[in-house]
């Protein structure tokens, strides 16, 4: 036998080992939060490399595109460079480099535009307006509904829209017609103007492959390894891509956690995850068991939490760490009081040696953390807020990344849309006659014929026009590009949004010098839209130099991270469980899985906390109850603390095992 550079069985466990070894074929790894699954698969990239499978044909799918590389530069430290040559990212960025090399097979230009689900909801917006279907009279959904309906029937390719309709959204199905006729008009809209939303860059892929086998074979053929982490969260067309792409080699790795399934709303399935032995016959099925994350305290209570579940899942993980604190359960008095106990035990630890990026405040949805962060800056501590709205999802960055988007495909009509209505004088109605106009002509982009415009606009878009087609001749680096564009847009965004305008320009001066570290417009466009999490990270790397700074996020986001301490604020009642999933026991257990998730990312501490009182603008003050989930919990699984607040203190609070508390435990 040969010898090997990475000491495998060393630094893995035997089950782990087994994984990273196993031969081909399918092969599906089920288990708990923290056994190392990603872990694992990091040590099979390496291993496969290095027993002779060329990189370039090794794909491996994750959940962003920064776990991917994140990923393989760890493959990388243990083995080699050959590690980062290993194909990497999300089922979407990995379907975009497929289209944008076979999009002519399917009839769109190379250079088509991705839209987010905003820019999606815009163009049914622009296509709903034409047809006077918003006059119908009877209550219509809003764009963001439709747009949300269409992704949900694009995500069950196998379920017609009335389903859909009858399954989530009821109250419209006396608009299936419409909806039908909509839809069917989106799609054609989208052909002709090159544009394809985040399904399509799924359901396109999965149509390439179908109309072209030869197309299907050659990338196939590159596929000899197909490894794909957080299985558990993806959906019917991603499970068909993951066939399509191992239909060769057949070699496939699925790892994943039904229990940590949270993408419901995105058509993900738990149950998916045991659709792959069907989809894959003869999956061999491996179990990782120990948990090497958390202290058993941590672990007792996810395991009494996912108890709770209508439906069973059968893992109960244990670690070796059995000593450790019980996580605490933290009654604030008011949003106010949590946000200081917050502060204050992170400023405590942070005193004890323990970095602030090593710990996360954890929430629901990303306005539960507004008084946080507030109580954040006024003692100065930097943080990084994950998820919930995002820079690329503010109006006026988008406003600015549409022009840019023009320069990349002048069909683009969402992004005219936008451009042109930012324009005095220039309505919905004039947009869309102009867009009509503008992307049937075959002329060079950007010229305008004699025409005779309205007096009131004509001026605007000509120095319009005239500043595209500069930008569009001339080869500028893309930062100077964008410097361009900011000039011209400074007066409009001013006009539009006068109330804050001088932060928004800020914001934009800020985009405009993150974009020089992007090779080309294509480049950075595709990473705003693709994975927005990454301007996040960008932004973030300045600060990295003075301290890296504590993490906020979303739960959603935070899934397959660890901390060395995790708070989780806002455990109430309508939040976590959110108020729509009160009466869906599916949502419910969803919401369930989500605890189950942010409580499976802490390693040492775990603070879970709520407000008693909160304020809402409107019906003022109210009592609010805990969440469920944490009902009835012995105080050997959960320790209740009470805040005692010193007359004069900025650090009444100390940590639990620190004698003398200033937090004794309730009774
Ligand atoms: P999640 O379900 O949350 O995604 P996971 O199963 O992917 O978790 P990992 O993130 O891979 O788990 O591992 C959790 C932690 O345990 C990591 O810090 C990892 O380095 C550590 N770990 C896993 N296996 C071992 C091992 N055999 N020896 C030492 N540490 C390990
Ligand atoms: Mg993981």
């Amino acid at each position: 036998t040969t010898r090997l550079t990475v000491d495998y069985a060393g630094q893995l466990n035997p089950q782990q080992y087994a994984v990273v070894t196993a031969g081909g074929g399918p092969i599906l790894v089920v288990a708990g939060a923290g056994t190392g699954k990603t872990r694992t698969l990091v040590y099979r990239v390496a291993y496969l490399v290095e027993t002779g499978t060329p990189p370039e044909e090794i794909v491996l799918l994750t959940f962003t595109r920064r776990a991917a590389r994140e990923m393989l530069a760890r493959a990388a430290a243990l083995l080699d460079g050959r590690c980062e040559r290993v194909q990497g990212g999300t089922f979407h960025a990995f379907c975009l480099g497929l289209l944008r090399r076979y999009a002519g097979r399917l009839g769109y230009p190379s250079n088509f535009t991705v839209l987010d689900a905003s820019d999606a909801a815009d163009v049914i917006d622009l296509l709903r307006t034409a047809h006077g279907l918003h006059r119908s009279g009877r209550r219509f959904p809003r764009k963001q509904t439709i747009q949300a309906i269409f992704s949900a029937a694009a995500s069950h390719p196998d379920a017609d829209l009335e389903t859909i309709l009858e399954a989530r959204y009821p109250q419209f199905l006396e608009h299936l017609e419409a909806l039908q006729a909509l839809r069917e008009d989106y799609a054609c809209y989208k052909r002709q103007h090159g544009l394809m939303d985040y399904d399509d860059l799924l359901a396109c892929t999965i149509e390439l492959f179908r109309q072209h086998p030869d197309v299907h074979r050659q990338v196939a053929a590159r596929c000899r390894h197909v490894l794909v982490d957080e299985y558990q969260d993806t959906n019917r067309l991603q499970a068909q891509i993951v066939q399509a792409l191992a239909a060769v080699h057949g070699n496939v790795m699925a790892v994943g956690d039904d229990a940590q399934s949270i993408y419901r709303f995105r058509g993900a399935d738990f149950r998916n995850i045991f659709e792959f032995p069907r989809l894959f016959p003869g999956t061999r099925i491996l179990k990782l068991e120990q948990n090497y994350r958390s202290t058993q305290p941590i672990l007792d209570l996810a395991n009494r939490i996912i108890r709770r579940a209508h439906h069973r899942y059968d893992k109960v993980l244990f670690s070796e760490r059995k000593q450790g604190e019980r996580p605490a359960i933290v009654p604030a008095p008011d949003e106010r009081t949590e946000s200081r106990f917050v502060c204050q035990m992170i400023l405590a630890l942070r005193e004890q040696g323990v970095p602030l990026h090593q710990m996360a405040v954890l929430f629901r949805s990303s306005h539960n953390a507004f008084d946080l962060e507030m109580e954040l800056n006024r003692r100065g501590i930097p943080y990084v807020k994950y998820g919930g709205l995002k820079l690329s999802e503010a109006a006026h960055v988008k406003d600015l990344l549409a022009y840019l988007r023009l320069l990349e495909n002048p069909k683009d009509a969402a992004a005219w849309n936008r451009v042109l209505q930012l324009i005095e004088g220039i309505g919905p109605r004039t947009a869309q006659r102009l867009i009509e106009w503008i992307t049937s002509a075959d002329a060079t982009p950007f010229t305008l014929e004699e025409r005779p415009f309205s007096p009131r606009y004509a001026e605007a878009l000509i120095r319009l026009f005239t500043l595209l087609r500069q930008l569009w001749e001339t080869e500028l680096p893309l930062e100077a590009q964008l410097t361009e564009l900011l000039h011209y847009y400074r007066p409009l965004c001013e006009r539009r949004y006068y109330e804050d305008y001088p932060k928004r320009l800020q914001d934009l001066e800020h985009l405009v010098s993150l974009s020089a570290r992007f090779q080309s417009r294509a480049a950075f466009l595709e990473a705003l839209v693709l994975d927005p999490l990454e301007l996040t990270a960008l932004e973030v790397e300045p600060l990295v130099e003075d301290e890296p700074p504590l993490v906020l996020s979303t739960i959603h986001s935070a899934k397959g991270l660890e901390f060395h301490t995790v708070f989780i604020i806002h455990a109430l009642e309508g939040i976590l469980p959110s108020a729509y999933a009160l009466n869906d026991p599916e949502a419910l257990d969803e919401e369930l899985r989500l605890l189950y998730v942010a409580v499976t990312r802490a390693r040492e501490y775990l603070f879970i906390s709520y407000p008693m009182v909160r304020y809402q603008a409107g019906s003022g003050s109210y009592l609010t109850s805990p969440s469920r989930f944490l009902e009835d919990l012995p105080e050997e699984i959960l320790e209740p603390w009470v805040l005692v607040e010193e007359p004069t203190a900025s650090s009444a609070y100390e940590l639990p095992d620190s004698g003398a508390s200033a937090l004794p435990p309730g009774d």
